[in-house]
């Protein structure tokens, strides 16, 4: 099939010069009526890749979304450029839906986005056989991921499409990376036949650093600062940090504006009305906020606790710098984080088979943290992607981290957790470590340890890094009743024999260490 309908098509309807990217290849070889699973970064352009070939074919072009907020906008986007487009779901009353359902059977419609329960109810589908289907598109794909957060189990059913309408083109699109999902997709919408259009994840203009966390708050605004009268979001792991952190950015003079789930409808929809509308307004955030937010010119993606996963920090950082201009991934993380992910993953409900994957999706985050390496290149190696030389734009790569020979140290650590019985946290241990005199360690008769006091070469802060990078390397696990006390793993013994050399990253000073504080 000749370019030029294509092409035509994204001028005189979309106003856009040229197509970017795979675009051009997706939409012909779907609009030749074949199947296709679209691999996207967020920012990519994958709504075109389906709009447009519904636009070339015959009939209504059929869309899938479970983001059901965002449904509106998209039609209203669609019919601003001339476009008959429609959506179905639940908050349509009965007469809407009706008009919505007479205009498709008429082949009035060019577009209709929907959301899977709605699809998959009989009624609908019978009105589909009755209807001209130009293409099904199975937006957010990864919904089908069982592993994934954002699982949908009406997604499984979708492989119905398939089933009865196979002459009829598919294209799925996600923007989730890893090589594992990506095949978990394709297999459970039966699109391992399809062409996969599988883009580079790389975000040129996003520079990531993560930094230690050491005065949570003023390393927030400090990096705020940089980004006066800008737009971004500041995620928190808590409803209440969110709002905490919004209220103190505020007391800070900063446009911030709380949102997470428990918020009242409107207060959230007009929240994010806000953000998307004024200037320079400070999203505080849990991970409810955010998936299919189309804003450009987010210039920061700031994360105050630890992520869950490395696809969660891709898609969450992902929303920064969709206009291509630069913009900054930031994320704040300590020891407490690790403790709290590490006791989150062992108290969970979940069989032995996923917790281990989701001990293996944090080693992974951790490994990125702690990496001294070129941060995107650890990124991109996860998404089973190489990038062959240091970015020049990440912390690791614009002020090389220093490492140091830590055996000695590590060692004194483990014999400490070792000593006072597998069973303290790091506070504590750091008090021993550093011959402290307080109560707590007297009353435990820790100083008479053999490792009382043999930690006073090295300040409090420098011991936390140990003890954390200790911890992220699984030579220390956190023990699972919830006190965050440390305890040894089968690992440990090959460091307290000495067969085991221990390199570690040097957190760089910060501007707030003048006073030492203690330990959580
Ligand atoms: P995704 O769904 O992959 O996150 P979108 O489809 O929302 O991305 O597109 C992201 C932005 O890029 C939108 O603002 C869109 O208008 C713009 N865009 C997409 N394709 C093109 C193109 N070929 N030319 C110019 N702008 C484009
Ligand atoms: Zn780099």
């Amino acid at each position: 099939m000749a370019s030029r309908p294509a092409h035509d098509l994204l001028q005189r309807v979309f106003g856009y010069d040229d197509f970017r990217g795979p675009q051009q290849d997706i939409v012909e070889h779907v609009a030749a009526g074949h199947d296709a699973l679209v691999l996207m970064p967020t920012g990519g352009g994958k709504s075109l890749c389906y709009q447009v070939p519904a636009l070339l074919r015959d009939g209504c072009g059929i869309v899938i979304s479970p983001l059901i907020a965002l449904m509106q906008d998209q039609v209203e986007a669609l019919r601003q450029l001339g476009v008959r487009a429609e959506f179905l779901n639940s908050t349509l009353d009965a007469e809407t839906a009706a008009r919505v359902e007479r205009e498709l059977l008429a082949g009035e419609l060019d577009m209709l986005y929907v959301a899977p329960e709605r699809l998959l109810t009989g009624r609908f589908l019978s009105l589909l056989s009755r209807s001209r289907i130009a293409l099904f598109a199975i937006d957010e794909a990864h919904c089908v991921s069982q592993w994934g957060h954002d699982f949908r189990p009406e997604y499984r059913q979708l492989t119905v499409l398939h089933e009865r309408w196979p002459q009829i083109p598919r294209i799925a699109l996600t923007a989730t990376a890893d090589p594992p999902t990506q095949r978990e997709i394709a297999e459970r919408l039966d699109l391992q036949e399809a062409r996969h259009f599988v883009s580079s994840f790389d975000r040129p203009n996003i520079r990531y650093t993560v930094v230690q966390k050491d005065n949570a708050r003023k390393q927030l605004t400090d990096f705020l600062r940089g980004h006066r009268g800008e737009a971004g979001i500041v995620y928190c792991m808590s409803r209440r940090k969110v709002e905490e952190t919004a209220e103190f950015l505020c007391g800070q003079g900063f446009n911030a504006l709380p949102y997470h789930a428990g918020l009242p409808p409107e207060v959230r929809a007009d929240n994010q009305r806000r953000f998307l509308r004024e200037d320079g307004i400070v999203m505080c955030a849990t991970i409810a906020f955010g998936m299919g937010i189309d804003k450009p010119d987010v210039r920061f993606v700031a994360h105050t606790d630890l992520p869950k996963s490395m696809e969660g920090y891709y898609q969450e950082t992902g929303r920064a710098g969709r206009d291509g201009e630069a913009a900054e991934a930031w994320l704040c993380y300590g020891l407490g984080d690790v403790v709290l992910l590490k006791q989150m993953i062992e108290q969970s409900e979940a069989g032995e088979e996923r917790k281990q994957l989701e001990r293996g999706k944090l080693d992974h985050l951790l490994g990125y943290c702690e990496s001294m390496q070129c941060r995107r290149q650890v990124l991109l190696a996860g998404f089973g992607e190489t990038y062959p030389q240091p970015c020049g734009n990440c912390d690791n790569c614009l002020t090389p981290p220093a490492s140091w020979d830590a055996t000695i140290p590590a060692q004194k650590a483990l014999s400490c957790v070792y000593r006072s019985g597998q069973r303290f946290g790091v506070g504590h241990l750091i008090d021993v470590l550093r011959g402290s005199e307080n109560e707590k360690v007297k009353q435990q008769g820790h100083d008479k340890l053999s490792t009382y006091a043999i930690g006073r070469d090295l300040d409090a802060r420098t011991w936390r890094s140990v003890f954390r990078q200790l911890v992220a390397a699984s030579l220390l696990e956190v023990d699972s009743e919830g006190h965050g006390g440390l305890r040894l793993t089968d690992a440990s013994r090959d460091v307290l024999t000495g067969r085991r050399q221990i390199s570690m990253r040097r957190d760089p000073a910060s501007s707030t260490s003048g006073r030492e504080r203690s330990a959580q």
